[in-house]
């Protein structure tokens, strides 16, 4: 069986790359599985790209294999493109998925109508060793609730109801999910081209 490395410990997303991944009988381990400890990843690139090449390049060079990440987050047009970058630690360096959505709330509370627009962006890196790293990007568009729904998912899922449908992403099937969010889309894109991309 073909295997990914995906460089991440983030057990939500892990999940949903083992699903989109066994499809096509690729086996996806994480960094979790590798017996040598690979030291957290400090994402300090200014975007998306900067963050996803960073954590796939150093991986790849420490681990001498071909290794997928991502970097993902939401995008609020009205605020700036905030949480943005800062997804995973907007309302601090610890904070939970509970405490992010409380203050994008927060911050979104005047926002009406079209002002509560945003986006899912998810940017794929595969670096294989001494190789240019190749880059693929997916888009979910929505707009954010006024208050938190639903318990699928993880971290702004609760907030975000994807265009086309009147529940939040944590309200629906986990397929629905699979099916529609950034992350699909780009491996979508991903799949086109998987042999070359990845395993040549
Ligand atoms: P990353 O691990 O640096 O890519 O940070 C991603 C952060 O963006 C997560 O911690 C979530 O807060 C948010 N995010 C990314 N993808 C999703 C998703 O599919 N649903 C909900 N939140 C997401």
């Amino acid at each position: 069986m073909k295997k990914i490395l995906i460089a991440s410990k983030n057990k939500g997303k892990i999940a949903e790359f083992k699903k989109l991944f066994s499809k096509h009988h690729i086996d996806v381990i994480s960094l979790h599985d590798l017996e040598e400890d690979v030291e957290d990843i400090e994402e300090t690139g200014s975007t998306f790209k900067e963050n996803a090449a960073l954590k796939a390049e150093t991986i790849a060079q420490q681990m001498n294999i071909p290794v997928l990440a991502d970097d993902s987050g939401l995008i609020v047009p009205a605020l700036d493109g905030a949480p943005g970058i800062y997804s995973a630690r907007y309302a601090g360096e610890n904070a939970n998925d509970q405490a992010n959505n409380a203050l994008l709330l927060k911050n979104m509370i005047d926002l009406k109508g079209d002002e509560r627009k945003a986006h899912f962006i998810c940017v794929l890196a595969i670096a294989k060793p001494g190789e240019v790293t190749q880059f693929l990007t997916g888009y979910c568009e929505g707009t954010i609730a006024n208050e938190t729904t639903g318990t699928h998912g993880f971290g702004y899922d609760p907030l975000f109801i994807p265009e086309g449908y009147h529940q939040t992403m944590a309200e629906l099937d986990s397929h629905v999910k699979n099916d529609i969010s950034h992350r699909s889309v780009a491996i979508r894109l991903l799949e086109k081209d998987l042999a070359t991309l990845f395993f040549t």
